[in-house]
């Protein structure tokens, strides 16, 4: 099969590789769209933290089963997508039904070789049926599990005020899912055209551009004084981390979902006052999948407004540096292979 390789970064190159061959537990699928996510294009790039090469990458999936075992309530020829984490099963936190955050996980297009190529193989367990939705919704769903995940372990109470710092895909995936929760969301970024994009669907009641004026007016105008009681980073930029903590309301709670390699520092008297609770989110579980669905299925979210770039699989190598260039205004670029 043909495989698109990272060798190292900024480097791109087809390969040959084996067809992967049928073993039990794990089905056969032909990959029909994957879509580019961040960690695909720093990964590309170099600056993903613990990365080495080579690598296939590619996790945001949705393929057709070629091959899978009789009895396993797949057929072949199925539409899924599938969670790309491989965890243990047998950790402290698999153990608690916390797979997302397993001792030995491995991401599928991370730390293994991903779907950026014509094949995969993938544990039979980890498939998740399409539901109707088609290729493009269904690639959609990973990249919106993780907004789902970190909304779902915050417990965004209805009514309450929900700031996102960061409007990028996960960020707007944060949005949906805080907005199905009935929070109120207030969009904050440095881009006015992702800002629009977040107004022009609804997935934020205000937007707040941080390039103009002083974000804590504008944040304080907004929630007559009190501040948001959830605040999200969808950044993992270092300074918008560290200034996220003065936009959490006393007794509010701030949520980590960009990932950020040095280290941060917040002044603790600051941390104190509010009772902060800090907590990070790290990939998605099967119910915030299954959430996801539901929430396609029923209309509640429509995913394929956030796909601002298509191209065929053959022509995938040429597009990253454009799609790494913020000129190319991309938001999610969705790769076919037909
Ligand atoms: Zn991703
Ligand atoms: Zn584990």
């Amino acid at each position: 099969m043909k495989a698109l390789v990272c060798t190292e970064p900024l480097r791109l190159e087809f390969e040959q590789r084996p067809d992967p061959s049928a073993e039990p537990g794990q089905a056969i699928l032909r990959i029909r769209r994957i879509g580019v996510c961040g960690t695909d294009l720093h990964a590309y790039d170099g600056t993903q933290p613990y990365f080495s090469y080579p690598r296939i990458l590619g996790h945001e999936l949705s393929a057709d089963i070629v091959d899978i075992e009789p009895g396993r309530g797949f057929e072949p020829g199925e539409t899924v997508t599938f969670l790309p984490y491989l965890n243990c099963g047998q950790c402290v936190a698999c153990r608690r039904g916390k797979s997302n955050c397993c001792v030995q996980m491995q991401v599928i297009g991370v730390h293994v070789d991903g779907g950026m190529a014509e094949y995969i193989r993938v544990p039979v367990d980890k498939l998740v049926k399409s539901r109707g939705l088609g290729h493009d919704a269904l690639a959609m769903v990973e990249p919106l599990a993780i907004g789902a995940h970190a909304a779902r372990i915050a417990a965004i109470v209805p009514g309450e005020r929900v700031l996102v710092v960061g409007a990028g895909p996960i960020g707007m995936a944060i949005m949906e899912a805080a907005q199905l929760q009935d929070g109120e969301v207030i969009a904050l970024d440095t881009q006015a055209s992702r800002l629009e994009i977040c107004r022009r669907d609804g997935r934020a009641s205000y937007v707040v551009n941080s390039s103009n004026g002083n974000v804590m007016e504008h944040l304080q105008e907004i929630t007559s004084g009190e501040m948001p009681t959830a605040v999200f980073d969808a950044t993992g930029n270092l300074r918008a981390i560290e200034a996220g903590l003065q936009y959490v309301a006393h007794g509010g709670r701030y949520v980590l979902v960009g990932l950020q390699k040095a280290p941060f520092a917040f002044s603790h008297p600051e941390f104190h006052k509010r009772e902060t609770c800090l907590m990070s989110s790290r990939n998605a579980t099967r119910e915030d999948f299954d959430n996801v669905i539901d929430a396609i299925a029923s209309g509640k979210t429509e995913p394929l407004t956030m796909i601002t770039h298509r191209t065929e699989f053959r022509d995938a190598a040429a597009k990253f540096p454009f799609w790494l260039d913020p000129v190319s205004g991309v938001l999610k670029a969705m790769i076919h292979n037909d």
